[in-house]
């Protein structure tokens, strides 16, 4: 049984700055469209649905792009390599967001974590299990991606990241 279905809707609780920083200007913006190209992303997509998880490799220089990038940055090609990866992470970074319940108004810590899959050069931001402290939340803690029962295909395939064990404590013990 999926956690998700207990889970509250939670908002973000908006700080009132003293001091903000500002900066004149005169902003001439006139009506455009942007196009977001993601054909790249179509293999990718397609294995979420199955469970797995693929990323781009650079022939360049060998980067490998999870999600999959369009261009790499630093060669300005198309990574034409899929690699398949395994579902194992862990964290890069996080920050601290403050949410408050819609219905209660309680304001609770959750930890908004970078992840960093493993075989992989680049981070996304993700969300944990939900029971997950932001006090036992660490940069290095290995995750590991829980997938949704119903998948669509889709970057939100995977619910969040679950805590397993980190054998790195178990070798300073
Ligand atoms: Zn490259």
């Amino acid at each position: 049984m999926s956690k998700m279905t207990q889970r509250k809707s939670l908002d973000y609780v908006k700080k009132d700055y003293v001091r903000t920083r500002t900066m004149p200007a005169n902003w001439h913006l006139t009506s455009y469209k942007y196009k977001f190209n993601i054909t790249h992303m179509k293999p990718f997509l397609g294995k979420l649905k199955e469970q797995k998880l693929v990323a781009n490799r650079c022939s360049g220089c060998n980067r490998v792009f999870y999600p999959p990038r369009l261009v790499c940055g630093k060669c300005l090609v198309k990574p034409d390599k899929w690699v398949d990866i395994r579902d194992t992470a862990s964290v890069s970074t996080y920050a601290i967001a403050y949410l408050k319940d819609s219905e209660t108004g309680e304001v609770v810590e959750r930890p908004m974590v970078l992840v960093h899959h493993d075989g992989t050069d680049t981070s996304s931001i993700a969300e944990l299990h939900p029971d997950i402290d932001v006090k036992d939340t660490y940069v290095g803690m290995p995750i590991k991606a829980h997938w949704r029962e119903e998948r669509s295909g889709g970057l939100m395939d995977i619910e969040y990241y679950d805590k397993i064990e980190d054998d790195a404590e178990d070798i300073k013990d």
